[in-house]
């Protein structure tokens, strides 16, 4: 059932763990770049007709949901969803054991739908069934939610219970396991077992690694150590058992204590990549004895092209979205139209500020967005570290709106801290410079928000930022990005053409380089991006075209899969 008869590629195929995967905003169980990146992927892979097939978490509460308060206080509410509106139930059940307890799993399945007709089942994993110990129905009740045990158990259900229930489903021939990040990293000890049980050994041989090692694809998503998940060694021996891979993990992390899932993946896989040129050099510094490859990420074009964009694209490149690349002609596509279309996801975005928020935006004014997950070192207060020198510019340069939006994790208290400052200063700014803040940044919220501002604001703190993605559907909406060269961007930016760098001068040795930065994106705003907006509304346009031609063929989930394709999944 996993073999697509008629494709090239019949012979390959493909499961793909995630923790999270973000495919629509009805189905809430992603929490930002790692789960929409997952779920651009598949799609992509469902466009090239790869045999493909994904593996995830049912988390029945969601990520949250996010309202704010007049003081910019982030409240939280479950995201209620019904999985059985979505997905459909499968009948196998499989099973894990955590604390000696049987922990039964059932499956849902989702298709998601290729533009060709290609289709890639998603399968999501539920323990919330009858039968099972009540502490073991709430491990797919919360996405990243819990204690480090919680965490745990639903990692292994996750990586073994995924694979058993592959296998169950009929799933017996996959050539290649990918693990996007450490959460799935579990399923390379099933794989072990299976091929000590398949060759009747009873210890670890190098040729048992070996085997699980030609079948395992690892992509590991932060540079963040604090990101790369680690458990202590007496909670994985109480709560998982005992297994040989334990005791060989805790020789060669040198640190015996500590079960760390990117050692786990990176020792059983064959094929190691970071997200961006950038984070690939990074993440080979940071784990030495293994050989990093790079394989930039992208986004799907066909789901983040708004509407104005995809009529334009259909007249003037027919066939986009089938062959992303040839966006390359989007050079060709009249500026008024560029700009016509610009000027309605303009509006679509004012008037859903005006409804959310009753605050009315003026689509005269230039408007900068700034849209991810809330958290430190994304930065989203760089830009209001000097409020008069804002104001300043404002007065001299050229009048700015600024909307925001974005999550903080419930327990990322900084983050929370940040959604509380951009309130503060636009409560300080008034009418001087307008600023809001649009709750609840989800798929839905991000499609109406990146296409209709007139510049993608990225601040994130070097060298922190993997890749990042929302400037590639900024790109594949004619929307040019003002970012810190980091992750995609420094491959992405080409200064006055594709949109703008902000390059702080940093000082050797300082980490914090908020000031430098802050400085470097005050001028480039003050004296290029306004300037021109204003002054040169020609040259802007032929920013947008640039950026949409550039960027947009090139950081797409479609040129990405083909080079995962060639370097991982074909090797
Ligand atoms: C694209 C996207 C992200 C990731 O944005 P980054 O720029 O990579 O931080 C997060 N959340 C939502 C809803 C998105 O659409």
């Amino acid at each position: 059932m996993t073999k697509q008869p008629g494709t090239a590629l019949h012979k390959t195929s493909v499961a793909y763990f995630s923790m999270e995967i973000g495919l629509q905003s009805d189905i809430p169980t992603y929490s930002g770049g790692l789960g929409i990146l997952a779920g651009d992927t598949i799609r992509a892979a469902a466009d090239l007709k790869v045999p493909m097939v994904a593996v995830t978490l049912l988390p029945r509460k969601g990520y949250f949901h996010q309202e704010l308060d007049a003081q910019g206080n982030q409240i939280e509410t479950p995201e209620s969803w019904n999985a059985a509106d979505c997905l459909k139930p499968l009948t196998p059940r499989v099973t894990v054991v955590i604390e000696k307890r049987q922990v039964k799993i059932r499956a849902w399945r989702y298709d998601a739908m290729g533009v060709t007709g290609g289709v890639v089942p998603v399968i999501y994993l539920d323990t919330d069934i009858a039968g099972n110990d009540k502490q073991d129905r709430e491990l797919t009740q919360y996405l990243y939610g819990g204690d480090s045990r919680y965490r745990l158990c639903q990692e292994y259900v996750l990586g073994v219970g995924g694979v058993r229930m592959l296998r169950a489903l009929g799933y017996d021939a996959i050539d290649r396991f990918h693990m996007n990040e450490g959460h799935a990293a579990f399923l390379v000890v099933e794989l072990l077992d299976e091929e000590l049980s398949r060759t009747g050994a009873r210890g670890i041989k190098p040729q048992h690694i070996q085997a699980v090692q030609s079948k395992c694809v690892f992509t590991t998503h932060t540079p963040v150590p604090a990101g790369h998940d680690k458990f202590g060694m007496d909670m994985v021996r109480k709560v998982l058992g005992k297994h040989k891979v334990w005791d060989l993990q805790s020789k060669c992390n040198g640190d015996g204590g500590t079960l760390n899932m990117t050692h786990l993946a990176l020792s059983f896989s064959n094929y190691v990549n970071g997200v961006s040129k950038q984070h690939g050099k990074v993440s080979q510094a940071m784990f030495s004895g293994y050989q990093i490859d790079a394989i930039t990420n992208g986004v799907h074009a066909a789901t983040w092209v708004a509407q104005p964009f995809q009529k334009l694209l259909d007249r003037y490149i027919p066939g986009w979205r089938e062959d992303n690349a040839s966006l390359r002609y989007g050079l060709n596509i009249p500026a008024d139209a560029v700009w016509d279309a610009h000027m309605k996801c303009k509006n679509k975005l004012i008037a859903y500020v005006a409804k959310t928020l009753k605050v009315k935006l003026d689509p005269r004014v230039f408007t900068i967005g700034f849209g991810r997950r809330a958290t430190a070192y994304k930065r989203a207060d760089l830009l209001l570290r000097d409020i008069e020198r804002l104001t300043k510019i404002a007065s001299t340069a050229g009048a700015f709106q600024i909307i925001y939006a974005g999550k903080a994790h419930p327990q990322d208290f900084p983050g929370k801290a940040l959604i509380k400052k951009v309130f503060e200063a636009g409560q300080a700014l008034g009418k001087k410079i307008r600023i809001v803040y649009l709750p609840n940044y989800d798929i839905d919220v991000a499609k109406i928000m990146i296409p209709g501002v007139d510049v993608w604001l990225n601040t994130p703190q070097l060298p922190h930022e993997a890749s990042g993605t929302s400037g590639m559907k900024a790109a594949l909406n004619g929307v040019p990005s003002l970012s810190i060269l980091d992750g995609w961007w420094i491959e992405g930016c080409v200064e006055n053409l594709t949109g703008w760098a902000i390059e702080g001068k940093a000082r050797k040795g300082v980490k914090d380089t908020s000031a430098q930065d802050a400085e470097a994106l005050y001028d480039k705003l003050q004296n290029v991006v306004l300037p021109m907006f204003y002054g040169d509304r020609d040259q802007y346009v032929n920013i947008m075209l640039a950026a949409l031609a550039l960027n947009g063929s090139f950081f797409n989930t479609q040129r990405m899969v083909q080079e995962y394709l060639l370097k991982a999944y074909l090797r």
